[in-house]
Parts: structure tokens; C-alpha cells; sequence
């Protein structure tokens, strides 16, 4: 097909042949045949051109302008002549059509991916939107059949639940944390099942689960050495569970304090008052200086009192800041 070219139907579809094209009760009907000669079976691979009989064949498509695509296939049946193949008559395997399927490929997978984008309700109503009307439960199972990519050596593994019925059965997801993929999915929601996958991927070092027991049996056994972490939904759920165990107790949270010191009132000059004490402190400091000086120089009481005494007051006796207990003691002089 070349672009900006004239556009031939048949080159569209490529691997049929069409041989009538109609509208029926809202869909457009395709009547098609493959158009290779021969096919190969699906049992020993080799191919045969002796068709031996024919049938319908009808599947669903896409929808193309507002109207749904419905291909209905004259399929064939092949004769095998390979002697060694158990198999004598096989049906062809017809492109973009899974055998057994009720619609194309292209249909599965547009409510696959639907479905792991808005889920399977939202998915119901957005397929709608393109003509394709399928129940939630078509689109969910569309998306499980969906093939995995093969996983490769997870570091941060996630682990959580997934529900087949909510509240009732539950099985276990497994991603990757680092490229927030789904790379698994376990049946079970079990410590043995998580401990097996562990066992047959290993290189897992942090496993970030939910606060339940099961996984984290599931994780010592079968990566022992892996780091067991909360993820941050279950963080705050035990945060939330914490506040409400306080709040039922009704215990009186105190104030944090602040680590900032208040800020300070902008200082003012002494008062006359403030300054006669400060000039008094200031004598008596003085005063104390001059007694421990002559002491010192070996002065006598009475020459540092100016009168005799029986015993010398000491530094601390005449300091304020180290008072006596029970004030002045008999014989010492207040300074
Ligand atoms: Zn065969």
C-alpha cells in the first residue's frame, strides 16, 4: 500500500479475500475467505492444500464508521498427509482470529487494555463509546488472558492483593517497583504460593507488602535476605490506626515545642530605679574584689574590716551569689 495512494479493500485486509460487503442491524458484514492456498497443522507443522471441507465462521471486529465490524468467514478444513501426525483433518488457523474466538484480536485486546486503564465498570462504559458493547466481566477476562511479559531479575519487588470477588477471593500481584509493572500474578492469596515465586526469581532484595502475616512468612522463607518494607498506602494506614486508638483513649497530645527561641522584645534604657540597683550591685562587687585582694597580700581582718574579728569571713561568705544557709553565722561580719 502506498501513502497518498488510492486504497484497494482488499489490500486493506490483506490475508482475505472479500466477497460481499453489507449492512445488517447496524453492523457491516464482511464476507471473507483466507486467501492462502494451503495451511499448516497445528499438530506436526506441515502443510497441506487438500481442503476436505468448508464452514462459517463469524467474529466481531472494530468498529468502522459507527458501524461494528462483523466478519463472517468461510473457514476450511485441511487434510493431513503427514502419516506420522495423529491428526487427519485440522481446521486453519485464520490471522488476527484466535481458533474458537467470538471476536479479533484487535477487539481483545482494545478491552484488555481498557480495562487495565480504567478498570472494568469505567472500561464497560469507554468501550461503549467505540461501539463495542461488552460486560465488565468480558472486558476483565480479556485483560487476564493478555500474555505477560517474561520477568527479569526484580530488585524491588512489590507484593499486594487482587480480588477475583471482593470479600471473597483474593489472589496476589506481584510488580515491579522500579518500572511500576505488573510482572505476575499468583492464584492464591498464600505465604507458600509468594515463597515459590521467590524461590524460582531470585535476586529480590526489598519487598514492600502490606502488614498482613501471609506475605511476610511467604518473604522470610523465600528470600531471606530480602529487606521487608510497608508500602507507603499501608504507612498511613498505620499512621491512621495509631490517631484512632488515641482519640478513643482520649489521650491529650502535648504541644511540640518550637525549636525557634521567641523573639524578643526590643530593648529599652534603664529606669532611674534600675539604675541605682545596678550602681549598688556594681559597689558591692567591687567592695568584694578588694577584700579577696588584701586578703591575698596577707592584710589582717581587722585592717580589711577596720575592727578586730575572731574569724576571717570567707570570698563566698561575702559573695551574694553564694548565701549562707541560715543567713549570717555567729561572729561572721556581712561584708
Ligand atoms: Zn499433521
Amino acid at each position: 500500500m502506498v501513502d497518498g495512494g488510492l486504497v484497494d479493500l482488499a489490500d486493506v485486509l490483506r490475508e482475505y479475500d472479500v466477497a460481499l460487503a453489507q449492512a445488517v442491524a447496524g453492523h457491516l458484514r464482511l464476507v471473507v475467505q483466507a486467501r492462502a492456498a494451503s495451511a499448516r497443522c497445528p499438530a506436526c507443522g506441515v502443510a497441506s492444500g487438500h481442503v476436505c471441507s468448508r464452514y462459517w465462521r463469524v467474529a466481531a471486529d472494530v468498529t468502522t464508521f459507527g458501524l461494528q465490524l462483523q466478519l463472517q468467514i468461510r473457514a476450511r478444513r485441511f487434510r493431513c498427509h503427514n502419516p506420522a501426525c495423529p491428526r487427519r483433518v485440522f481446521a486453519e488457523r485464520l490471522p488476527g482470529l484466535p481458533a474458537w474466538a467470538r471476536r479479533s484480536e484487535r477487539v481483545s485486546n482494545l478491552l484488555a487494555y481498557t480495562a487495565l486503564s480504567v478498570g472494568g465498570l469505567p472500561g464497560q462504559r469507554v468501550a461503549a463509546l467505540y461501539g463495542l458493547h461488552y460486560s465488565r466481566q468480558t472486558l476483565l477476562r480479556a485483560a487476564c488472558r493478555l500474555t505477560l511479559a517474561a520477568p527479569q531479575t526484580v530488585r524491588v519487588l512489590g507484593v499486594d492483593d487482587y480480588a477475583y470477588r471482593r470479600g471473597r477471593t483474593y489472589g496476589t500481584l506481584l510488580y515491579d517497583w522500579e518500572t511500576r509493572r505488573v510482572i505476575d500474578l499468583l492464584p492464591e492469596r498464600s505465604a507458600v504460593f509468594l515463597a515459590s515465586w521467590l524461590k524460582a526469581h531470585p535476586g529480590v532484595e526489598i519487598i514492600s507488602r502490606d502488614r498482613g502475616g501471609i506475605y511476610a512468612e511467604g518473604a522470610r522463607e523465600g528470600a531471606p535476605a530480602a529487606i521487608q518494607v510497608a508500602d507507603r498506602f499501608h504507612l498511613m494506614q498505620n499512621l491512621g490506626d495509631c490517631l484512632e486508638r488515641i482519640a478513643q483513649k482520649g489521650i491529650r497530645l502535648q504541644p511540640v515545642p518550637d525549636p525557634t527561641p521567641p523573639p524578643q522584645p526590643p530593648s529599652r534604657p534603664p529606669s532611674r530605679a534600675e539604675q541605682a540597683k545596678l550602681a549598688t550591685r556594681a559597689r558591692r562587687q567591687q567592695r568584694q574584689d578588694t577584700i579577696r585582694e588584701l586578703f591575698q597580700q596577707g592584710a589582717s581582718i581587722g585592717g580589711v574590716a577596720g575592727k578586730p574579728s575572731r574569724r576571717a569571713p570567707s570570698a563566698a561568705s561575702c559573695s551574694k551569689d553564694a548565701p549562707t544557709a541560715g543567713g549570717t553565722a555567729p561572729g561572721q561580719r556581712r561584708c
